[in-house]
């Protein structure tokens, strides 16, 4: 993450505190007596909101089946972005072994000076190929890839219509590009119109979207919004973080899964989810937009190379991924499976088939008391409340991974029934 977006994109509570001090000093308080004061303040703020996010501690590989501190024995882990269980699949993790055994652990240096070895080109060569576009570019964390992408592209003569519920690094990216700003409503595809009718005047127009919305698990209308950006002559992005490995016949994405990968022409994705989940995203598409961003992109230009174990992982799990797409529909299965027993038993899943699975519960503290409840089950899962999700539409987001056997999808959702029944959920 770049300074420069912590500075020029979010008023933190370090502006603030900069200048409390300066006030402070003179009175003869410490500066740093004065910082503490501030954030101590800002912190229970948080805690009085409701709304501190606590972080359990795994003392395991990532996995179905995992162990955290404080709970004896095995805890099903239904809340990790492992889509496809690749993170702890033994070739993934040999193929990182080496590649810290042939190129080392890091390269000290970014990509232009002297961090570009043979494994980033290879990778960035076989992700382009996946994705069937023209060119890949790697970036530490696909929340930089976001960062970096809008202000080489836009400029002021040009808009971005993106929206309302993008990823928050989306969101930032956009803040910090000069082009025009629309934010249509959420996968209405009226209002992106009328949006795409305000910006006519615009040289280069972008329409941004997830491909899918990690909070409820929708699939954005794709052949909607290209055949729109085809008559106003925009051009399409996608973020496809939560769709990249597993979704379209060939676990291509959004795009395949819609019959639009001729129709996008911006993709960016993330290693970090189902393609082996340890770290990094990237941006494919046209060439020379990807040379550019090798001149120009701040969080490229100005941050570390990927580690070459961390390549080395995702380019195995992407072969694993072109090999044989075994693993996405083992995936998809157990998806309908823990989908239908639950709509069986009378909760309501958002979404229709994505393996995120948002079990529906609305109010706030009953998703936490009922995520603590799971837990005592020994079956990991996370409420999700306001601010994350629009007030009064708390939910407890499950994620299936192809790494469930059937049992733990039972096992889950026979939890989700015990608990649902305590709270008078179901009956
Ligand atoms: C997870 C996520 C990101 C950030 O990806 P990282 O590689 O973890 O930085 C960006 N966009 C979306 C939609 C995501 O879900």
């Amino acid at each position: 993450m770049s300074l420069r977006w912590v500075v020029r994109g979010l008023r933190t509570p370090i502006q603030c505190v900069v200048q409390a001090t300066v006030s402070s000093t003179s009175r003869g308080y410490s500066a740093i007596a004065a910082a503490r004061s501030v954030l101590e303040s800002e912190l229970e703020t948080i805690r009085s909101g409701g709304t501190w996010k606590g972080e359990r501690i795994i003392t395991s590989k990532q996995g179905s089946h995992i162990s955290v501190d404080g709970s004896s024995g095995d805890i099903l882990n239904f809340c990790a972005n492992n889509y496809l269980g690749l993170s702890s699949h033994p070739e993934v993790v040999q193929a990182g072994i080496r590649a810290l055994q042939t190129h080392g652990a890091g390269l000290s240096s970014v990509r232009f000076i002297c961090g570009t070895q043979d494994l980033h080109k290879d990778l960035e060569r076989k992700l382009a190929q996946f994705h069937e576009r023209e060119d890949c570019i790697l970036y530490a964390s696909c929340f930089d890839a976001n960062a970096g992408l809008f202000e080489v592209l836009l400029g002021p003569d040009d808009a971005v219509l993106s929206d309302e519920l993008n990823h928050a690094s989306i969101i930032d990216g956009i803040r910090l590009c000069r082009a025009r700003r629309f934010r249509y409503r959420h996968m209405d595809l009226g209002d992106l119109e009328a949006k795409l009718q305000e910006s006519q005047s615009s040289r280069l127009r972008l329409v941004v979207t997830d491909g899918v919305f990690s909070m409820d698990g929708d699939v954005a209308p794709l052949q909607g919004i290209c055949k729109l950006a085809e008559q106003y002559g925009a051009m399409v992005f996608i973020d496809e973080c939560h769709a990249t490995g597993f979704l379209g016949p060939r676990g291509r994405g959004t795009d395949e899964l819609l019959g639009v990968m001729d129709k996008v022409h911006i993709v960016n994705s993330t290693l970090g989810k189902a393609l082996g989940g340890a770290a990094g995203g990237y941006t494919v598409g046209p060439r020379p937009l990807i040379e550019l961003l090798r001149q120009r992109s701040r969080p490229y230009l100005f941050s570390n190379s990927l580690p070459p174990p961390v390549v080395g992982c995702a380019a195995r799990a992407l072969e694993l991924l072109m090999a044989s797409n075994e693993i996405a529909q083992s995936m998809s299965a157990k998806t309908m499976r823990f989908r239908s027993s639950m709509a069986q038993a009378g909760f309501t899943i958002s979404g229709s088939s994505h393996p995120i699975s948002p079990v529906m519960l609305g109010d706030a503290r009953l998703a936490s008391l009922m995520a603590d409840d799971m837990l005592k089950l020994g079956v990991y899962v996370i409420g999700f409340s306001y601010p994350v999700v629009p007030k009064g539409k708390a939910r407890i987001r499950v994620q299936i991974s192809a790494a469930h056997t059937n049992q733990d999808i039972d096992r889950c959702v026979e939890a989700f029934i015990q608990t649902g029944r305590k709270h008078g959920v179901v009956s």
